[in-house]
């Protein structure tokens, strides 16, 4: 369904990707696991049209070329991002939030059964309507940015960090979430620094280093890597035991 192939990014001199190919397929949770700095933001954002790098290669969402593609119309074609730092309105309700999700043509069409589907996912929404989302908590507030985004109507939903900042329980229930919204067919692709969480709900995933892919391979063979878990994995678990 996603498809990127010899992506590159660049910052002026700075070269943040090199040659990164992925691809992510209808109801599959994918990880991108990597160190500060490595380039995984960079990919999510040249993904989704809003790089602010100089960028080569090809993105390809069930055939049709999104380099092409302004951010809004890649929106419209099947991807939605939901950037760390979660990207909601703040001054808005909750409901003028997730209702905003679905402003292209793409989504207004399945507005409501994508409500239905959110509200079912995320009952505390339907309860806190009218709740201005400024005020909500981190993880209120992450409800309604993937609400938002699952209201777009996406075949691939990009998600940059969403367990920042969550308490332990709250982080067990986002990824508890995301295995649900695979369920609805979606493909996800997550960036995570809670490498143990993300890949216990994820199918696959792919390491990142320096703007390269140095490896990937089935969640359940990385978690098991003990280079993966030298790297990623006691560093995480420490910090979210
Ligand atoms: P983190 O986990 O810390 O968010 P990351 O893996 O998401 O890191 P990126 O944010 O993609 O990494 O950054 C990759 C490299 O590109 C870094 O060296 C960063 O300083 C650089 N970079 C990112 N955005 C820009 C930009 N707009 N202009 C110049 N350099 C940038």
């Amino acid at each position: 369904m996603l498809e990127v192939k010899d992506l590159t990014v660049s910052y002026g001199l700075h070269q943040a990707l090199r040659g990164v190919s992925l691809s992510v397929s209808r109801g599959e949770i994918v990880v991108m696991l990597g160190a500060n700095g490595a380039g995984k933001s960079s990919l999510l954002r040249a993904i989704a049209g809003i790089s602010e790098g100089q960028l080569g290669g090809q993105v390809d969402l069930s055939g049709t070329d999104l380099r092409t593609l302004k951010s809004d119309r890649i929106v419209e074609a099947g991807i939605t991002f939901v950037p760390e730092g979660r990207g909601i309105f703040g001054d808005l309700t909750v409901w003028e939030n997730l209702l905003l999700g679905a402003f292209l043509p793409r989504a207004r069409a399945r507005e409501k059964q994508n409500l239905e589907a959110v509200l079912s996912l995320f009952p505390k929404l339907h309860d806190r309507r009218d709740q201005i989302a400024r005020t909500m908590s981190g993880g209120e507030q992450q409800m309604v940015a993937i609400g938002r985004a699952m209201m777009s109507d996406p075949e691939v939903l990009m998600l940059d960090e969403p367990s920042l900042g969550l308490s332990p329980l709250l982080c067990q229930e986002l990824f508890q979430n995301l295995a649900h919204i695979r369920e609805a067919g979606m493909g996800v692709l997550l960036i995570e620094q809670n490498a143990k969480q993300s890949l216990a709900i994820a199918d696959r995933g792919y390491l990142i280093e320096n703007g390269e892919i140095i490896g990937q391979n089935s969640a359940e063979a990385m978690l098991s890597d003990p280079a993966v878990q030298a790297a990623y994995l006691g560093a995480s678990h420490g910090a979210q035991a």
